[in-house]
């Protein structure tokens, strides 16, 4: 991007320097296995690049999300699959506005240096869904603990990490004024959870994301693990979200500039009929839609990242990101595919993983009705719809 400061096209060339050392076989052999990319986390973790957001007193790069949503850009343009990892860069953002000075002392150093894994959150209920403040998990305050007991799903990535950041019920819904307070957020030692309360069942899903079931029984956290303030732990994820929407938006952007690279290179190559497929408007006209669709809302990622490092309400523009990026990512995926014609189905050529893997950010972290009526309600003023 013309625009960009000398700082992140570097920060884009080191990461395609990292990532070109996992070439797209290894993420097709890692899926294949339902794997998880251990090395290629580690070495993103140590070479800094998934730690930008730790401010440089604890260790990290104290960058910005402009600077992590160019990270995640390219690792998703490299052909990788970047949900293995990403929820490090945002939810340590909990950890770190709403963590107490022992807490981000323990923690952040720790997350910075590789030595801790922070790749877990545990929100989404089988039974509530979207609806989060109805979640039913509870944490229950005895002496100098909290007993937590309930269930969660599609918790990603939990047996590859240390710690899991956990949200749930301390006030039931009936005794508060308002439904989102009464929730409270919890660093949980998942290491030391783990058959003291705590039971991981793994989800066989469409893609290699490692999400489990949760079962918790009475799994004590201690007291000091309490994230914020005890019945704000709503603002606590809540926080963080804006983040991740934007960061999750610039890997849409990276998935969909890989599928244009991909799908540009194919119809120039691919003969049939005695000239290139891509001299066909039929080939060459979608191709030329999704490369402008994914330049448009790589700007809208660009402006949601620029108001939230300036610490302005981006609410807004970091939904509409996630909106339009996974939108054009997945149409550009489409295209790949089509342009492919029956290559695209041969798992050697990479694209249905890819096409596969993309289509998840049109329902997680937030669907896109979710978002359709955020825009409604707080950007238009018309009337709430749930
Ligand atoms: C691979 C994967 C990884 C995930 N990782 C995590 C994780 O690490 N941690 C975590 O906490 N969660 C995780 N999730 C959960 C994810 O955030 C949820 O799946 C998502 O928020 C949608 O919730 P739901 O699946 O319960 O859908 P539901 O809430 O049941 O919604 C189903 C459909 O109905 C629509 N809908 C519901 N209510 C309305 C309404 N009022 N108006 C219009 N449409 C509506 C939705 O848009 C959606 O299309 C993951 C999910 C997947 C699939």
């Amino acid at each position: 991007m013309e625009s960009e400061s000398n700082e992140i096209q570097e920060i884009r060339q080191a990461v395609r320097q990292l990532c070109a050392k996992y070439g797209e076989d290894y993420w097709l052999e890692l899926d294949r296995k339902t794997a998880y990319p251990t090395e290629f986390v580690k070495e993103l973790t140590t070479s800094g690049f998934l730690t930008v957001l730790i401010p440089e007193e604890y260790g990290g790069a104290g960058l910005g999300v402009l600077e992590a949503a160019a990270v995640m850009e390219e690792v998703c343009r490299s052909g990788a699959h970047a949900g293995a990892c990403h929820a490090q860069m945002y939810v340590m953002g909990s950890v770190l506005r709403h963590g107490n000075d022992e807490q981000k002392k323990t923690y952040l150093p720790k997350i910075a240096s590789g030595e801790l894994r922070l790749q877990s959150f545990g929100v989404t209920e089988p039974t509530t869904g979207t609806d989060t403040t109805s979640l039913k998990t509870t944490a229950r305050k005895e002496g100098d603990n909290y007993v937590v007991n309930g269930q969660k799903v599609w918790i990603s990535r939990i047996e590859h990490s240390d710690l899991m950041v956990l949200l749930a019920r301390t006030t039931p819904k009936e005794n508060v004024s308002k439904k989102t307070e009464g929730l409270s957020a919890f660093i949980v030692d998942v290491q030391a959870a783990v058959g003291n309360g705590l039971e991981i069942h793994p989800i066989e899903s469409m893609i290699n994301h490692h999400s489990c079931e949760l079962f918790f029984d009475n799994l004590l956290i201690p007291a000091a693990n309490l994230l914020g303030e005890e019945g704000q732990g709503f603002k606590v994820i809540l926080d963080g979200m804006n983040a991740e929407r934007i960061l999750i938006a610039a890997e849409c952007v990276g998935d969909g500039r890989y599928f244009i690279d991909k799908a540009t290179a194919y119809a120039k190559e691919r003969i049939v009929f005695d000239r290139p497929i891509g001299q066909n408007q039929g080939v060459q006209f979608p191709i030329a839609r999704c490369y402008a669709e994914v330049e448009a809302a790589s700007l809208m990622v660009e402006k949601a990242a620029r108001i939230f490092d300036a610490g302005k309400p981006c609410g807004a523009e970091a939904n509409m990101a996630k909106m339009l990026a996974s939108e054009a990512s997945w149409h550009a995926g489409d295209v790949c595919m089509q342009t492919h014609g029956g290559f695209a189905f041969a798992k050697e050529y990479h694209i249905e993983r890819k096409f596969r893997e993309t289509r998840l950010y049109q329902i997680a972290p937030i669907s896109t009705n979710l978002i359709l009526s955020y825009i409604g309600e707080h950007v238009l003023g018309l009337p709430r719809s749930y």
